[in-house]
């Protein structure tokens, strides 16, 4: 039987999709201290000794319920990052802006967000930064606006 090769098609489509979702328990408390405090909290695992942020019900190692919030931050340092040169309809922001997973002080784990008011050239793994937070908060991760160089 011969084989039939098909070419890649492409088909241009728009999908909107609107949702809600419970962010959980951990989730909501991090937001609604975010939102009401500017206060960051991560999820402390007692048997591995590990802080979570964002925070987390389950440990991601031992798979231990998590029930211990601490407060992080909100110091942080750049563990890795990336210029984003091109702007797609699905980014927050227009391009060009730096992505960055920030470790905050307190925390063994790093979560992305954006780094701004800083050169691209400047923006280096290690670097330590400092969330500015918007001025409406609605409960939800654009509540910190970005990082910027300490
Ligand atoms: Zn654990």
């Amino acid at each position: 039987m011969e084989e039939k090769i098909y070419p890649p098609l492409e088909v241009k489509q728009r999908i909107k999709a609107n949702s809600r979702y419970y962010t959980g328990k951990m989730g909501s408390l991090f937001y609604v201290n975010l939102r009401d405090e500017k206060t960051l909290i991560g999820s402390y695992c007692p048997k591995c000794k590990k802080v979570f942020w964002p925070p987390r019900s389950t440990c991601g190692i031992c798979f231990a319920e998590l029930t211990e919030i601490v407060e992080i931050g909100p110091y942080g340092t750049v563990e890795t990052f990336t210029t984003v040169m091109y702007s797609e309809p699905m980014h927050p922001r227009k391009a060009p802006f730096v992505y960055a997973v920030i470790k905050l002080d307190g925390a063994d784990t790093g979560m992305t967000h954006f780094i701004d008011e800083a050169d691209f050239g400047a923006v280096h793994i290690g670097m330590r930064v400092k969330p500015v937070f918007a001025e409406a908060r609605q409960g939800n991760m654009l509540d910190i606006k970005y990082f910027k160089p300490i």
